[in-house]
């Protein structure tokens, strides 16, 4: 992938990605407490999706990191399209800037933020990098952009690509496993049903 190519416009889905696992560390599946290694399973993620300059995330940092993840996890559990997309539109009309290209500095090809400037902290370029990569995908799918996993013991973000119908799964292994559950479930009614 060459540098032109990492950025928004040829890797939406590369960018709705990282919201999804940005999310899955900052907002806790089931409502549990925020894990000890919060920090660095967040910056964890950044280096992995190419951030390659120093990662300085103070508390306050956090704190706004956390409530950006729990507004975009919204658009994530949007029953259907047109709630995702007045929710996107609502978290771009509160934070974002008009579009501008950068390359910060010349260390990347030119493409699009949103957010005020390249210094920008780091809640407001996760909020709005990650509305507008949503809003692309939504517009070219017409569907929804992103699920949670229907798994009711897993909940973990996901991001809907290509054309195919929207997934409930976030993986084949939660699809398989659940199918299996209620194969199990079908199957016991049907022994407690034939039995005397
Ligand atoms: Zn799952």
């Amino acid at each position: 992938m060459t540098a032109q190519e990492a950025f928004l416009g040829s890797s939406v889905p590369h960018a709705a990605q990282r919201a999804a696992d940005i999310i899955d560390v900052l907002v806790p599946r089931g409502a549990g407490p925020h894990p000890p290694d919060e920090r660095a399973r967040l910056i964890a993620v950044l280096r992995a999706y190419g951030e390659t300059g120093p990662i300085e995330v103070s508390a306050a940092d956090l704190t706004e990191l956390r409530r950006a993840a729990a507004d975009l996890r919204e658009v994530f559990a949007a029953s259907d399209v047109a709630v995702a997309a007045a929710l996107i539109n609502g978290l771009l009309a509160g934070r974002a800037h008009p579009p501008r290209l950068t390359t910060h500095g010349g260390e990347s090809g030119w493409h699009l933020h949103v957010d005020g400037s390249d210094d920008a902290p780091w809640a407001e370029w996760f909020l709005t990098s990650s509305g507008l990569a949503l809003a692309v995908l939504l517009a070219e799918r017409q569907a929804p952009p992103a699920g949670l996993c229907a798994s009711p013991s897993c909940g973990k973000p996901f991001v809907n690509v290509g054309r195919g119908a929207a997934r409930r799964y976030c993986s084949t292994a939660c699809g398989t496993r659940e199918r299996v559950a209620r194969h199990r479930v079908s199957s016991h009614r049907t022994i407690e049903t034939a039995g005397p």
